[in-house]
């Protein structure tokens, strides 16, 4: 006889008043009231159904590398651990690949070259799960995932049922999604991926050609340029295991190409680029928080690391509450001296930016 299938609503693990400190890259004192880890994507029903969660809602948490606690989340983190790599398709071209939620984002990236297809070679290193990276379009070296994405498979808590979505149905734009505009409607559990058997390498962006040059290589594979960006990336980003941090934290602001100029006029060093329509600029928001003397700065553990004036630090025992009234501070000083407002880029849970 055959044995009934195993319920994953079974397997989930429930821990009490969480401690996710060690589950953020800000290394910021962090709790949850519930953390729920559900080893397959399945129990969600049962999980979102629970009165822990109908009563003081869910938070999902991947690797924590974009979220900043200001304060204790009241209801449950949900972590999903599905790590699964598929590919869907392949005819000799293109393929389809699909990642569970759980998968590390540079330990897929890897996977997918492994694989000899290109098109994620750019995103390398970047901290974080496969189930995040849509949710804010992640972005780097030129690259953003929304032209590498073929559908986003989710749990749709408005429905109460499992989607899937095409690329043009997620809302994908600078640094943004519906996933992060319509704040806990969605659970990503998977991500499909269309890849390249043969590479368009992007090697145009930040300095890829010259460490490519460095390295000694004429005719670069995706591989060399996966290589190529984390060798640039570990020069130049703080590694969050040493000192406390979220990345970039805050988006470059997209202002009217006519207060860009008006800008240009007053500081023509001003790094200024197209903003995404007409009648728009993508300013440099490292640019403008050093030009308000900000970089390096230091309050108690609180800073702005002194290489990289977009990213703030823990030097060792900053409160989410401090670095998120340094970020305020930041942020009030920008727009007084420049006039263009400045917007985190991760998610501030306990507290309102
Ligand atoms: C050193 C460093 C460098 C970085 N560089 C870059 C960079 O170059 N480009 C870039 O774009 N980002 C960068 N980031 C930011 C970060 O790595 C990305 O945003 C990443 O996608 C976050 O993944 P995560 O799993 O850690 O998400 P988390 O921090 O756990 O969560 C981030 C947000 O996504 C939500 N979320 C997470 N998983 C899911 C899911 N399965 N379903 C629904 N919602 C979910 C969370 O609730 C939260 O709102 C960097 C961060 C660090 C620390």
């Amino acid at each position: 006889m055959s044995s009934p299938p195993a319920d994953p609503a079974a397997a989930v693990r429930w821990t009490r008043d969480a401690d996710l400190g060690a589950r953020t890259s800000f290394r910021v004192p962090a709790r949850a009231a519930w953390l729920a880890e559900l080893p397959d994507s399945g129990a969600l029903p049962a999980v979102l159904a629970d009165p822990r969660v109908e009563a003081h809602g869910h938070l999902v948490i991947g690797g924590g590398s974009n979220l900043l606690f200001a304060g204790p989340f009241p209801g449950v983190a949900l972590a999903l651990a599905d790590d699964a790599i598929n590919v869907l398709a392949d005819d000799g071209g293109h393929a389809i690949v699909r990642a569970g939620a759980g998968r590390g984002w540079h330990d897929f990236v890897r996977h997918t070259l492994a694989l000899g297809l290109s098109g994620l070679e750019n995103l390398s290193l970047i901290p974080g799960t496969v189930g995040a990276a849509p949710i804010q379009n992640i972005g780097a070296y030129g690259v953003e995932i929304d032209r590498r994405v073929h559908a986003v498979e989710a749990w749709d808590r408005d429905a109460g049922a499992r989607v899937r979505l095409p690329a043009a149905d997620c809302g994908f734009a600078y640094r943004d999604s519906r996933f992060k505009r319509e704040t806990g409607r969605w659970i990503v559990t998977a991500v499909e991926f269309a890849l390249a058997r043969t590479p368009r390498l992007e090697l145009g962006y930040a300095g890829i050609g010259a460490e490519l040059a460095a390295m000694g290589i004429t005719a670069p594979t995706p591989l060399d340029v996966s290589d190529a960006v984390c060798r640039i990336r570990r020069r130049k980003l703080p590694d969050p295991g040493v000192l406390g941090n979220a990345g970039s934290f805050f988006k470059n602001p997209i202002v009217p190409a006519a207060q860009a100029d008006a800008l240009l006029a007053q500081a023509p060093d001003m790094p200024c680029f197209a903003g995404g329509a007409p009648g728009l600029r993508k300013l440099s928001a490292a640019w403008l928080i050093e030009a308000a003397g900000w970089k390096g700065h230091r309050e108690g553990d609180a800073g702005v690391a002194p290489g990289h004036a977009l990213v703030l630090v823990n030097h060792g025992r900053a409160t989410g509450a401090e670095l998120l009234g340094l970020a305020r501070r930041i942020a009030a000083s920008v727009q007084e001296r420049f006039g263009v407002a400045l917007e985190p880029e991760p998610r501030i849970v306990g507290a309102d930016w």
